[in-house]
């Protein structure tokens, strides 16, 4: 019975008219392609991108208040942080903030233990262009941690 049913499948091109049909039904609807680099494609709200670390946005001041919980919570040991405190001042100045990209796994423990308000120190970004040529350049120092990575534009 079942090679008979096989048999009559195949001399009734019943798979090819299936396969027919779901192309025709996907042909009118328009493309979902974006021509990338020239164009992005917006990323989820919860995408975990390149870590990027946030100044207050209304006075430029730094948030990070130097805890080194996301260097700890890294399970890779990824990040490298260090600050110093100026007489008289309650809140320590970053001075450092080294972060080995190339080895990490955007599990996102490090933002999320952050524990600045309202403004997270360390976030994950939207960014997802990682590649670089050389190692050296896939550690990201503190500039780097605020301005993030130059992204190239490209136009059709
Ligand atoms: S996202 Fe995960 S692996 Fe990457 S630096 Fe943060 S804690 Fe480490
Ligand atoms: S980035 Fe956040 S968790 Fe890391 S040291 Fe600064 S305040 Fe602490």
């Amino acid at each position: 019975m079942q090679r008979l049913r096989g048999f009559l499948r195949s001399v009734f091109l019943v798979d090819i008219a299936k396969g027919m049909w779901l192309t025709l039904k996907y042909t009118p609807q328009p493309a979902f392609t974006f021509q990338y680099p020239a164009e992005r494609r917006p990323v989820s709200p919860r995408f975990r991108g390149i870590l990027r670390l946030q100044v207050e946005p209304e006075t430029g001041a730094q948030t990070c208040i130097v805890c080194d919980q996301c260097a700890k919570a890294c399970p890779d040991d990824l990040i490298s942080l260090g600050g110093h405190r100026e007489p008289g001042q309650k809140i320590k100045i970053l001075d450092y903030f080294d972060f080995n990209l190339s080895r990490c796994s955007f599990c996102g423990l490090c933002a999320e233990v952050c524990p600045t308000k309202p403004v997270k120190a360390l976030i994950m970004s939207e960014e997802y262009e990682l590649g670089s040529y050389s190692r050296e350049t896939q550690i990201l120092r503190i500039d780097q941690m605020y301005d993030g990575l130059p992204v190239e534009q490209y136009t059709r």
